[in-house]
């Protein structure tokens, strides 16, 4: 089994070799036909360059074979064209030096067409395979030549270089060219007639150039060249050296065309290898010029392929999201919205669109919203957002909003703003009702169940906030407590229903009594009732307490257990003076006074002697109103 394998390679790399003799003798044969007017040394000799770049394309493990291959070749070729055996063997040693050496220079990278492409793996080439590895090459050449009779040792050098240099760098490229699939694309099947359109033209522009001796034209012959890589890009240059070197050397050789006219008898040769290897150096400039030109241009079509599939991607995020998705240029207007955001909002996303989203939010939102799209612009992520909506059907949606810069990732300049919007209109409208329950138990526990006006804890509340208000603001306070008389035989009398009747009465007619902004009444306990006065006037609350007695006189509610026959009140009254005592000292006045009202017969307002401006105890001033 494991010979079997062996076997089939051994005999794949003989039948390889076998053809690489085969194409590299061809090569010599043909090149030996070329052979300058003044040495015995080949014009061109692209044998070598045709090796390189097959021992290039070869696994390591063929390249002995093929290098041996290619010196048999070679050695037939020389043996055929009448050299003798020792001349033959030695001439085709120095190509296979030659080749060895541009082989191992470049073999471990820069093989293949898109290495030479590169403007790197092009000098790399030039130095080893054209400059290094011939010079070498005629160097042993020269020396072996030199023990042959006739031979020049300085021509031999020059002239076998010369070819050698431009073989090589015709033929390496052009075979590992048409080995990658560039060349090879110039004539797939709908491409191959334009191609030809191209070759024709080329020669149409290069034959008469060469065809006539009269002008000195030859550089002309780039302009098509240069016409052929902007088609065809690095193969169209491969192309043009292809087309162009048959033709130059052609007509020159055979004594005509403007390298061989004024040259100097044998120096056209010469002038025709310089011209080949200037239009070489010329292609594969030009040709690199456009490689990295087009792999620049499909670089840049990637990265806008990848950019197309990112937003494509975000879209498909963006829809399928149950969270709204609103996206918009750095000033605020909407460029896209997600089918989600649009249901919130209750309008078509096309209806979004164009929009700034300040419009999208009550007004009451907007200076929130526009901090946060301003901090946004500045790169930083804002702090998730609250924020009431208007639908387009006038509803108001409630959306907790999350706003996020998207960032150039090259520049970091803030190119759009999302904002994520989820619907908690639901949460808001049980916070709502949470809010208002808890206000309306707030309410219950601070009322008097019986009478509706404000029980004591309020009262006392309020007494303390009041108190703090007036020190702050420099204002006085009164205070009534009042108190119903005899209303113990009024329960006995009457039955505990009326008495309570008759305390929803006074209640009524005490809330009634005091309206203004600054007033609060409370039922402070059983039948006593206390009234706040704030912002009032000293003397205010005593004033207001006599009228009171009278109103609920003028009631006159029957009540038999009272010697004056309907029901009447006791008024204890206290003033507070800005900034002076606490707040107990001005109820325990009040307190006093009404306990001294009672005490003098009931049925009147006794005042808590105002304090001189020297604070103390209100409660040991007391003297009747
Ligand atoms: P004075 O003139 O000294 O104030 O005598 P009085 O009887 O009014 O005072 P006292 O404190 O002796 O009695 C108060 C009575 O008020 C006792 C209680 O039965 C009655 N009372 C307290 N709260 C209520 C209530 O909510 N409803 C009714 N119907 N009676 C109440
Ligand atoms: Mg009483
Ligand atoms: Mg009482």
């Amino acid at each position: 089994m494991g010979d079997a394998v062996g076997y089939r390679r051994a005999w794949r790399t003989l039948a390889a070799s076998l053809g690489v003799a085969v194409v590299v003798g061809a090569s010599a044969w043909a090149s030996l036909a070329v052979i300058g007017p003044d040495s015995r040394v080949a014009v061109i000799w692209p044998g070598n360059g045709l090796l390189l770049a097959l021992v290039l394309r070869a696994p390591l493990a063929r390249a002995p074979a093929y290098l041996l291959a290619g010196l048999l070749g070679t050695l037939a070729a020389d043996l055929l064209r009448g050299d003798s055996g020792g001349m033959a063997l030695a001439l085709a040693g120095c190509d296979s030096v030659e080749v060895l050496v541009a082989a191992s220079l470049l073999h471990p990278r820069g093989s293949g067409v898109a290495g030479l492409a590169s403007g790197a793996g092009l000098v790399r080439f030039a130095v080893a395979a054209v400059g290094v590895a011939p010079l070498l090459g005629a160097a042993f050449a020269a020396e072996v030549l030199s023990g042959f009779a006739g031979f020049d040792e300085g021509r031999v050098l020059r002239s076998w270089f010369a070819a050698d240099a431009l073989g090589t760098a015709f033929a390496t490229p052009l075979v590992l060219g048409l080995a990658g699939s560039e060349l090879r694309t110039l004539f797939a099947r709908t491409r191959w007639p334009w191609t030809l359109a191209l070759i024709v033209a080329f020669l149409a522009c290069a034959v008469p150039i060469f065809a006539q001796s009269r002008l000195a034209l030859s550089a002309l012959a780039f302009l098509p060249m240069v016409a052929l890589v902007e088609a065809l890009g690095f193969a169209g240059a491969m192309l043009s050296v292809v087309l162009l070197t048959p033709v130059a050397l052609g007509f020159t050789l055979a004594g005509r065309g403007p390298l061989a006219f004024g040259a100097a008898p044998g120096l056209a040769v010469v002038s025709v290898q310089l011209y080949l290897l200037a239009s070489l150096v010329m292609a594969y400039a030009l040709g690199a010029i456009a490689a990295a030109r087009s792999g620049a241009i499909a670089a840049l079509a990637e990265r806008e392929r990848s950019l197309a599939r990112s937003e494509a991607r975000f879209r498909l995020l963006a829809e399928n999201a149950d969270d709204g998705m609103l996206r918009c240029r750095p000033d605020g207007v909407c460029h896209a919205v997600s089918p989600a955001m649009a249901g919130l909002l209750g309008l078509a996303a096309e209806q979004a669109v164009g929009r700034t989203i300040l419009d999208l939010v009550r007004p009451a939102d907007r200076a929130a919203l526009e901090q946060a799209l301003g901090e946004a612009r500045g790169g930083s992520l804002p702090a998730p957002l609250t924020l009431s909506c208007t639908r387009a059907d006038g509803d108001a949606v409630w959306v907790e909003a999350r706003i996020c810069p998207l960032t150039d990732p090259l520049t970091g300049v803030v190119e759009e703003i999302v904002l994520r919007a989820r619907d908690i209109s639901a949460r808001k409208a049980e916070e709502a009702r949470q809010m208002a329950a808890n206000a309306a138990l707030e309410a219950l526990a601070a009322t008097d169940a019986l009478t509706g006006l404000g029980n004591r804890r309020q009262f006392d509340a309020l007494l303390q906030r009041e108190w703090r208000r007036a020190a702050r603001d420099g204002s006085a306070l009164g205070l009534l407590m009042i108190d119903v008389d005899f209303f113990k035989r009024y329960n006995d009398r009457y039955g505990h229903p009326q008495g309570d009747a008759c305390l929803r009465a006074v209640a009524e007619a005490i809330g009634a009594a005091f309206r203004r902004p600054g007033d609060m009444a409370a039922r402070y306990g059983g039948e006593e009732f206390a009234v706040l006065l704030a912002g009032s006037e000293i003397g205010a609350a005593a004033l207001a307490a006599e009228r009171l007695r009278g109103v609920l006189a003028g009631l006159s509610l029957p009540h038999e257990g009272n010697p004056r026959g309907i029901v009447t009140v006791s008024i204890g009254v206290a003033d507070a003076w800005p900034g002076q005592g606490a707040p107990e000292e001005l109820l325990a006045a009040a307190d006093n006074a009404l306990y001294e009202a009672k005490r003098q017969g009931r049925n009147r307002v006794v005042r808590a002697r105002p304090a001189r401006r020297s604070p103390g105890p209100l409660r040991s001033r007391v003297a009747a109103a």
